[in-house]
């Protein structure tokens, strides 16, 4: 009996069509010393290449009705491994010391996703994932009204790319919505974290995009500042009270940061 996808779980699957796979594996660039997560396998269509290429490719998929199929697959080979998990709930340091994800991610939880494995970057060096291509508009976005709180948040620690566009017909079944494969690469530094805390950084990114409408001198009211004040760090910093945050670089947040919270 051939298998039967569940929405719940977000699964649409990659077929060989057009190349994407072999697409997919040229950008991650997959070396043979290398240990790969792969989140939500579904049938092992990736897992495939994955596994020509990787040293060890550890699988985490939620689906049980998927475990057989994955295991007459692969469980023969010494490289594979399967977690049969919720990826939100498990330990990624219980699983490897170093490497990296390559994976055609559930989408409904995209951004917990995201925020797990930048949670885990001092493991995890860089992400190559598929997303929604909204999504991947806007966390890649480098200027204009596609920028976000998301985008930001991933600015903070790597700098992500739009690597290239898939359409929906590509899946099995189709979903409602085309999408696109990304990167995101940890810096290896500390850059930003260095200059502001990460709670900081996210008090003055959250509070100026908190209305997409109102500039920048208006939403930064939102933290209980007068406007006198907000404007003159503003004009310290060469910032039009009139600006609206979509149009700020994560160097511009960084120092209108550190330059409200001097004494
Ligand atoms: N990688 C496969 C492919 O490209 O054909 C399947 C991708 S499909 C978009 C997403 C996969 O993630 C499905 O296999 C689904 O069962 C699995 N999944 C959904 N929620 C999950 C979760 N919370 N933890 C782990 N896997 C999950």
């Amino acid at each position: 009996m051939s298998f039967k996808h569940k929405k719940k779980f977000g699964q649409n699957f990659l077929t060989d069509q057009n190349d994407v796979l072999n697409r997919i594996m040229e950008v991650s660039d997959v070396k043979e010393d290398e240990h790969i997560i792969e989140i939500g396998p579904g049938e092992g269509a990736l897992t495939a290449l994955l596994l020509e290429k990787a040293k060890n490719v550890t699988c985490i998929e939620i689906d049980t009705d998927l475990e057989k199929i994955l295991t007459k697959k692969y469980a023969s080979n010494p490289k594979f491994n399967l977690i049969m998990q919720d990826v939100l709930t498990v330990d990624l340091k219980n699983v490897l010391s170093k490497g990296r994800v390559v994976a055609n991610i559930p989408y409904y939880i995209t951004s917990p996703i995201i925020n797990k494995i930048i949670e885990n970057r001092d493991i995890i060096s860089e992400m190559f994932i598929m997303v929604q291509k909204e999504v991947a508009e806007r966390v890649c976005s480098k200027s204009g009204k596609e920028r976000s709180v998301l985008t930001l948040a991933v600015e903070y620690y790597g700098e992500a790319e739009y690597l290239f566009t898939i359409p929906k017909a590509f899946f099995t079944p189709p979903p409602k919505v085309d999408s696109a494969f990304m990167s995101i690469k940890f810096y290896n530094d500390r850059r930003y974290e260095d200059r502001i805390s990460e709670s900081l950084f996210f008090k003055y990114v959250k509070a100026a995009f908190s209305n997409k409408r109102k500039n920048i001198i208006n939403n930064l009211t939102t933290l209980g500042y007068s406007k006198d004040f907000i404007r003159e760090k503003l004009e310290k910093l060469g910032i039009s009270e009139t600006e609206r945050a979509e149009n700020l670089t994560i160097e511009q947040f960084i120092d209108l940061a550190e330059i409200f919270e001097e004494e």
